[in-house]
């Protein structure tokens, strides 16, 4: 199968009218060359109860959505399909409460736990790394926006953030939470995400020293202590940064609590890195992919050991 999605809502509802078609192409995005029984590689089998693959010649009974974020669902693949087409084809995403709302789901945890479980689709191991010319900045995001310029913590989270620059244009972007602006920290995500041989654009923090001896070429812009002088510095990471604070305080109105913050990244990356995408079905096409070789999230590993964490109703605490 080509890369084939439908390219907008009337399309959409016409190709996943029902469980049985959502399966089959579970089934060719997971299996692009046919599905093979795990016990005997026998390619004949017959489907039961919509996800149930029965082997023709040994009985063998596996599942569509065994071993994927959808393993143990309850609910109608057309379902599950439909949110994965709200979530790729609003432009910002969504919160819980938003998706809750238009799938008419019956619980705001499950809303919540599905948001979650896409999340965990979004990026894919394994992804190329930057290349080229890098600017790389540390932010803080969360807590109060106070502008505040330094490496405190406080209650906020702190994050980096590496973005290609192509002339003048952003290109991809990398982001990922860090306990601290530490040469162990920075340069660990620099090794992951950037592909050696760039040239990495930075601040000149300390944190930063000894990349050259990694095999990146280092460019320094001295910041002085007005914020706007890193805008002006580091410009291409400073409005992917806006960007971003923008959508935390309008998507999710702020409410992202530092034990998910990591899952936000992801989303905000994969939309970024796609926002240049003709078709919204694309990005839905992509977050199906992603899904099938995901491996399933049960929901008490979706929420980690922390008291303000747990999936509430949106009343200030924990995530929307
Ligand atoms: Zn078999």
């Amino acid at each position: 199968m080509m890369e084939d999605y439908p390219r907008n809502l009337a399309e959409f509802e016409r190709f996943f009218a029902t469980d049985e078609v959502c399966r089959d192409y579970l089934m060719h995005l997971r299996w692009p060359i046919g599905f093979r029984c795990p016990r005997c590689g026998g390619g004949k089998f017959w489907p039961q109860r919509v996800i149930l693959l029965h082997c023709a010649a040994c009985d063998y009974q596996s599942s569509v959505i065994a071993g994927t974020i959808f393993q143990d669902t309850h609910a109608p693949l057309t379902l599950w399909f439909r949110a994965m087409w709200y979530i790729t084809s609003q432009k910002n995403g969504t919160s819980a409460l938003g998706l809750q709302r238009i799938l008419g789901l019956g619980s705001y945890r499950t809303a919540w736990a599905w948001l979650h479980k896409l999340r965990r689709a979004m990026i894919r191991p394994g992804r190329d790394r930057l290349r080229g010319r890098v600017e790389v900045d540390e932010t803080f995001v969360g807590g109060e926006e106070d502008g505040v310029r330094g490496r405190r913590r406080g209650d906020k989270s702190l994050i980096v953030v590496a973005v290609e620059v192509e002339g003048r244009r952003v290109g991809r972007i990398r982001l990922r939470s860090i306990p601290d602006a530490s040469a162990a920290s920075l340069h660990s995500f620099i090794g992951d995400s950037i592909e050696p041989g760039s040239t990495v654009h930075t601040d000149g923090w300390q944190g930063y020293k000894g990349l050259e001896q990694k095999g990146y070429t280092c460019e320094t812009s001295v910041i002085g202590k007005q914020p706007k002088d890193a805008v002006k510095l580091l410009p291409h990471v400073h409005l992917v940064v806006a960007l971003l604070k923008r959508w935390l305080l309008g998507t999710h109105q702020g409410a992202v609590s530092r034990a998910y913050l990591a899952y936000y990244l992801d989303e905000f990356t994969f939309r970024f890195n796609r926002r240049k995408s003709k078709s919204r079905g694309k990005l839905f096409y992509r977050l199906v992919e992603q899904a099938v070789t995901t491996p399933p999230v049960p929901f008490d590993q979706l929420v980690p050991v922390e008291k303000s964490a747990s999936p509430a109703k949106p009343q200030g605490i924990g995530d929307t």
